[in-house]
């Protein structure tokens, strides 16, 4: 069965980190070899969206899949995590669910047409769509998870839910049953998280497509084998599957406009080389009211140039207008007039701003997206996770010795100390031993993550390789 004869079917999270990160996916498939056929399957207006991007070629096949949110009780138009409040999460996971008929009808059309072919089919999905295991059993196609968080991070989350109620531990470290070596401690646990008792519907969901997806053949990740080769074996091992790394796969969707993009770049060719901080909490993440305050205060005094990446705190839309009271008296205009601070109110171009060689470290909620873009670039980080697999990751980063983390932006009552932000910051960019050897380590692993792809005897190209024989030899 020869490789070109595929048909791959990317389908994706419908969250902004999810959607980038498999259109990417799409895009190197799509490269890799171009007479496989790859479509690309979503939501309409996430089809919209990357029908519209010059990532896009159009050979890459889209199918839209109906979608009506009004339906389970969320507001029409609905489409994606960022459209929502925190509060409406559950009810669009659960929604999400209502796909599966159409996506069952379109993989029993594609999996037919390839029959007639004698050609070959994957899935390749979400953690989140762990029903998608169930479509590919029912048809006989190959599935294949991909994860767009670190491998441990990814690892971490699954279990978290697999074995709920892990709340019930008593003790503020605890191991993971399937990894007695990983130690996760409780401020790791996301508020809600920490109180799901296994009972609340977020767990129930979780908890059986993430049974569901550990079920699948393989598992592509978005990461770089250098770089997590620990844990890629002892998740491989436990899951019993083979895992690709394949990273990293940055770029894609994410554009600025372009004058947004130009002013910010100008106001970078000011400032002296490594100097500035770029501050960012990923396409839909915000931080608490009280810690913008004191991110803001702690900034001030750190006498550092910034840019922050700034949207209405938690608990508001991050469409909002952005109202001054959510900042120190006067801050904005005082920054701005000084030169010291560049607000972003909507969308930066957050991998031009890392590759510029202004930018000495970047302040991140850790998405993996963010880590990979700020790895490539050889910037070393400063950790304040809010939700998710983030904390996780932050573990990955520290043990590679390019991160600090500031604070724990998930915990209930996570404060925010205005003398740690300037404390970290000055230690991250400062004249001093520990802030130069992690700046030294970070330009390390900038080598090692441009290498991946560098010739097909690299880490990634090789797992990309050894993902096409597995499946061919099926
Ligand atoms: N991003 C961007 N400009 C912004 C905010 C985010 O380009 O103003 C991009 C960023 O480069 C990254 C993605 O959005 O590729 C965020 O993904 P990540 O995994 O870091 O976080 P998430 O948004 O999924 O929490």
């Amino acid at each position: 069965m020869e490789e070109h004869n595929s048909h791959i079917v990317i389908f994706p999270y419908l969250a902004h980190g999810h959607i980038n990160g498999f259109a990417n996916l799409a895009s190197l498939l799509h490269h890799h070899n171009p007479n496989i056929t790859v479509t690309f399957v979503s939501t309409p207006r996430h089809i919209q969206s990357v029908s519209s991007s010059s990532l896009f070629s159009s050979s890459i096949r889209l199918h839209s899949l109906p979608w009506s949110p009004e339906l389970h009780g969320l507001p029409p138009n609905t489409e994606s995590l960022a459209d929502l409040q925190v509060s409406q999460f559950v009810t669009f996971l659960y929604a999400t669910k209502s796909l599966q008929p159409a996506f069952d009808d379109f993989i029993s059309v594609v999996a037919s047409d390839a029959a007639s072919r004698g050609a070959k089919v994957v899935i390749v999905s979400d953690i989140f769509f762990g029903w998608t295991v169930e479509v590919a059993r029912k048809y006989r196609v190959f599935h294949s998870v991909f994860l767009t968080m670190s491998c441990y991070g990814g690892a971490v989350f699954l279990s978290l839910f697999i074995n709920l109620p892990h709340t019930k531990t008593t003790s503020e470290w605890f191991s993971l049953p399937e990894y007695p070596d990983i130690r996760i401690h409780r401020s790791q646990l996301r508020k809600n998280l920490s109180m799901s008792d296994g009972t609340d519907l977020s767990s129930i969901y979780l908890h059986r497509e993430f049974l569901l997806c550990c079920k699948t053949d393989a598992m592509l990740v978005n990461t770089i084998e250098e770089l997590e080769q620990k844990w890629i074996g002892m998740v491989a091992k436990t899951l019993q599957i083979p895992i690709f790394p394949i990273g990293p796969l940055i770029g894609g969707l994410n554009t600025a406009s372009p004058s947004e993009g130009t002013e910010i770049i100008e106001w970078l060719d000011l400032h002296p080389q490594a100097s500035v901080l770029y501050i960012s909490f990923g396409s839909q993440n915000s931080i608490k009211k009280n810690q913008m305050l004191e991110l803001a205060l702690g900034l001030e005094a750190s006498r550092r140039p910034f840019i922050w990446v700034i949207r209405p705190p938690s608990g508001f839309n991050v469409n909002d207008e952005f109202k001054d009271e959510w900042l120190p008296d006067g801050f904005e205009k005082r920054m701005k007039e000084e030169k010291r601070g560049f607000f972003v109110h909507g969308w930066a171009p957050q991998i031009a701003i890392l590759s510029h060689k202004s930018t000495g470290a970047f302040l991140s909620h850790c998405g993996w997206n963010s880590v990979l873009e700020s790895l490539n670039s050889g910037v070393p980080i400063i950790g304040l996770p809010i939700g998710g697999e983030q904390p996780y990751n932050v573990t990955v980063l520290v043990e590679l010795g390019v991160c600090v983390e500031v604070a724990r932006g998930i915990m209930e009552n996570s404060e925010l100390e205005k003398e740690k932000v300037a404390g970290v910051v000055e230690m991250v960019m400062g004249d001093n031993e520990k802030g130069r050897d992690m700046r030294e380590r970070a330009k390390e692993i900038r080598d090692m993550v441009k290498k991946a792809w560098k010739d097909e005897s690299c880490s990634s190209a090789k797992g990309l390789s050894e993902f096409f024989k597995i499946f061919n030899s099926r």
